[in-house]
């Protein structure tokens, strides 16, 4: 909420899981002066963008690039692939993966929509037995495609997409995978071609710390064939004008220029630090602030330690407490902004960013503001989770710090 007559000192402290903090390096690096987009120097931009990129999908194919949020990705990831009364199978693991399956009904798909009962699926990642045995099931191949949001914004769990390329090859199915990466892209480990994905969804507000208003469609061969010959109506989102257009570094239409500069920025960041570096640094952090929710004798939203998010950790409130209202106590006392419960999961968990730029004194401060906090909304605590989160970090240095 905007307070015009209110200007704190310092920094905001926005720990929500997307927008993610923008580093100051990638804010001066969008304050250069807009270009002319069909010129020489846009061309040459875009020619080392889009070849930039690829890196951080791990891709050797194209990769599509919007000037939209990630939910405009999302209908061109539907819309290229597939045509109007395909049966799409989407796995329920939170509130995004909920969207979207809202998405493909009214982009007239008959999604199936499958998961743990009740509330399980959002406390767990993608259960790849669960496709494995529908895909069997389907033998007529009515399926044409499988939907998966790999880091689940809403609840702080990922899922293993891997082990659902592997699904649908043991059921020896022919449907594309499409894969929701909106969030985990340069933050959670993520391989497009080696696991075989044929559409990767991503956004610039989360791992790749960039303001929102782009987004991304990683491609495979398969998917672009699909393309050719799908019958969903599409002309902003087609691919086919798109990727003639960036055969020379170019846009069909006008693209969001300093954005780009934004991303030619953060691209230079993620790849002189390395992707290996980047990913351990996240899940570090992650760890930290495990430490800290244990500290404090609360629950974690993920159920299941294999699958924690390295990008976000959702916390669950004890019974009779509304996490929101002690988010918003922690808004308007410290400065500091949380992810409220979305969904199923309204008013039961507030969730903590771990993205974007950051250090561990920034986490820290976070855990001492949601802290401070929950004492004063009267959440019991077992103990002090900053003190916890601060002991962690200091006795697990990063790999190459001192
Ligand atoms: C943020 C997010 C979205 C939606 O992206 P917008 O940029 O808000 O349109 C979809 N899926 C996931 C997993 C997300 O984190």
């Amino acid at each position: 909420m905007l307070k015009l007559d209110f200007h704190p000192s310092g920094r905001h402290f926005l720990q929500i899981p997307g927008p993610s903090p923008v580093p100051d390096r990638i804010l001066r690096a969008m304050s250069l002066p807009t270009i002319d987009h069909r010129g020489p120097e846009f061309g040459a931009l875009g020619l080392t963008l889009l070849k930039k990129i690829k890196e951080v999908f791990k891709t050797k194919n194209p990769v599509i690039i919007y000037p939209a949020s990630g939910t405009g990705a999302w209908e061109a990831a539907l819309s290229n692939t597939l045509s109007p009364g395909d049966r799409v199978l989407m796995f329920e693991t939170g509130h995004f993966a909920t969207l979207w399956h809202k998405m493909a009904r009214r982009l007239q798909l008959e999604p199936e929509f499958i998961g743990l009962p009740g509330y399980e699926g959002w406390r767990h990642g993608v259960q790849a037995d669960m496709i494995e045995a529908r895909l069997k099931e389907d033998t007529a191949h009515e399926l044409k495609a499988v939907c998966v949001v790999h880091n689940e914004t809403s609840t702080g769990v990922t899922s293993d997409i891997a082990a659902v390329r592997r699904a649908i090859d043991a059921a020896g199915h022919p449907a594309l995978l499409l894969v929701d990466t909106i969030s985990g892209l340069a933050s959670a480990d993520y391989r497009h071609d080696e696991w075989g994905v044929d559409v990767t969804i991503s956004g610039s507000q989360k791992g790749l710390m960039l303001p929102p208003g782009i987004s991304f469609n990683a491609v495979s061969e398969r998917a672009i064939e699909a393309s050719r010959h799908n019958r969903m109506p599409k002309s902003f989102w087609a691919w086919d004008e798109i990727l003639e257009a960036n055969r020379n570094g170019y846009w069909p239409y006008t693209p969001s220029t300093n954005l780009l500069y934004g991303l030619n920025e953060s691209l230079d960041m993620l790849l002189d630090e390395g992707l290996d570096h980047v990913l351990a640094r996240h899940q570090r952090w992650a760890a930290g602030v495990r430490q800290a929710v244990e500290a404090w004798g609360l629950e974690i939203q993920c159920q299941d330690p294999a699958v924690y998010s390295p990008v976000l950790t959702g916390v669950v409130m004890p019974e009779g407490i509304d996490a929101d209202e002690v988010r918003k106590l922690i808004y308007e006392r410290f400065d500091l902004s949380l992810g409220t419960g979305l969904g199923k999961a309204k008013g039961k968990m507030f969730r903590i960013g771990h993205l974007g730029d950051c250090n561990d004194l920034t986490l820290i401060a976070t855990l001492g503001g949601c802290e401070a906090g929950m004492k004063l909304a009267g959440v019991p605590l077992a103990g002090s989770g900053t003190s916890a989160a601060l002991e962690y970090f200091a006795n697990h240095p990063l790999n190459g710090s001192r």
